[in-house]
């Protein structure tokens, strides 16, 4: 057993000696049989959510309603979820009812897809009800059972479908790929946190081209917030050379193209974390001006670095010319580097040495000197020293 399996092992056996059934189940167990690297791993057992607190010292109500519990073992938490049927999804989203049993096979038979849908037992053995193995070999993503009933219970796997495929870089099995269209209307019934989530996933991808010509292929983005007639805007996408880009440039990328003129909304109806609209829109002011113009020290210097990596590698994408991220990330870094000063942090007076030398009180003529200074300390006016910058202060004040 590997790594994060054998930390959790004790886990499992705690469960086992109570009397109980337990398993790592779900995405864990997908990307162990594929070699990719394992983040957290779920267990899912026979005991109730009352057993389960019953078993463990330190626990904590996550989720109890669904049957989830979170142990934490030697300071690691652990989702530990009690085998469960969903029944009679009749607003196309949340089951109505969550029946906990003690059945391993009709857990597993509730889940999405063949290879999210096996366990591991504690002594290594796969459980594989399914042929999720069988489709990992072939690098396939297949619903459980018919694709037309899973789509229609829960839409949100319309998405997840699209997003495993550019993330594990794995083909979508034939009813499963022609099921896709036929539901993504129903997406309008999901709640956008749960569209947000896949979709980070899915820009972050790398295969997200294939990600991105599924879902226009299959007109999933006309239920997306702002996409809805943007299909050859996201074509355009599609055909560049996105697949080593991270979530935030594509983004970007997608605002620049779209030429969407008001970023803020947009990124709002999304339901966005407030600080990354803010950095997503100032990147966005940047770009359209770094398409129209090269770099001036100023721009970099109020950009930042981040931004300014971000810009600049979306800016070769947009000219057609290969995304070589590091390359531009190495470039972007050694100029700002560069930079006399790389924040208002750096120059050598602060507002508090302003007010002295002025006999003034504080006020907004701090923030409008402080700015000339930077202007002056960038431009190579001036020399970022202290004295220097007083003297250079009193003989524009002279003038
Ligand atoms: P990731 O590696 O991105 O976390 P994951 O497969 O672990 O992928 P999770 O959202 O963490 O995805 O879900 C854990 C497991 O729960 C899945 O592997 C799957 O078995 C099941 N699952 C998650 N979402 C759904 C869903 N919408 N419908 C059915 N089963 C689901
Ligand atoms: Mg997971």
């Amino acid at each position: 057993m590997i790594e994060p399996f054998k930390k959790a092992l004790p886990v499992l056996n705690r469960i086992e000696e109570a009397g109980y059934e337990a398993y790592f189940v779900g995405g864990a167990v997908r990307d162990y049989l594929i070699k990719r690297e394992i983040h957290d791993v779920d267990i899912a057992t026979s005991a109730f959510p009352e057993e389960i607190k019953g078993i463990f010292k330190s626990t904590v109500d996550v989720g109890i309603e669904h049957g989830t519990v979170l142990v934490i073992e030697k300071g690691e938490p652990y989702e530990i979820t009690t085998f469960r049927t969903e029944s009679e999804y009749k607003d196309y989203r949340r089951p109505d009812k969550v029946t906990f049993i003690r059945s391993l096979d009709k857990d597993l038979e509730r889940r999405d897809f063949t290879m999210n849908a096996m366990a591991m037992d504690a002594r290594g053995a796969i459980i594989d009800p399914f042929h999720g193995k069988g489709a990992i070999e072939k690098r396939m993503i297949q619903t459980v059972g018919s694709a037309d009933d899973r789509f229609t219970e829960d839409a949100l796997r319309i998405l997840r479908a699209v997003r495993f495929a550019g993330q594990l870089g794995f083909r979508l099995e034939k009813q499963t790929q022609a099921a896709l269209g036929r539901h993504a209307h129903l997406l309008e019934h999901i709640a956008i946190e749960r569209i947000l989530s896949e979709f980070e996933k899915l820009l972050n991808g790398k295969s997200k081209k294939e990600s991105i010509q599924l879902l226009t292929e299959a007109k999933i983005h006309h239920y997306l917030p702002g996409l809805s007639d943007k299909g050859t805007a996201i074509n355009e996408i599609a055909k560049a050379d996105i697949n080593s880009l991270t979530s935030n440039q594509m983004w970007l990328f997608l605002l620049f193209i779209l030429e969407e003129p008001a970023p803020q909304e947009f990124l709002k109806r999304w339901k966005m974390p407030l600080k990354k609209i803010k950095y997503l829109t100032k990147s966005l002011q940047i770009l359209r001006n770094r398409a129209k113009r090269e770099w001036e020290l100023l721009d970099l210097y109020e950009a930042g670095i981040q931004s300014a990596i971000d810009v600049e590698i979306i800016y070769s994408v947009i000219k057609n010319q290969k995304s070589e991220s590091k390359i531009m990330e190495n470039e972007m870094k050694r100029r700002f580097e560069l930079l006399p000063i790389q924040e208002r942090g750096d120059l050598d007076v602060t507002g508090n040495d302003l007010m002295i030398w002025r006999g003034q009180a504080g006020g907004p003529w701090i923030k409008e000197e402080l700015q000339k200074i930077e202007h002056a300390v960038l431009n190579g006016i001036v020399k970022n020293e202290k004295a220097i910058i007083k003297e250079w202060l009193e003989s524009w004040n002279r003038r």
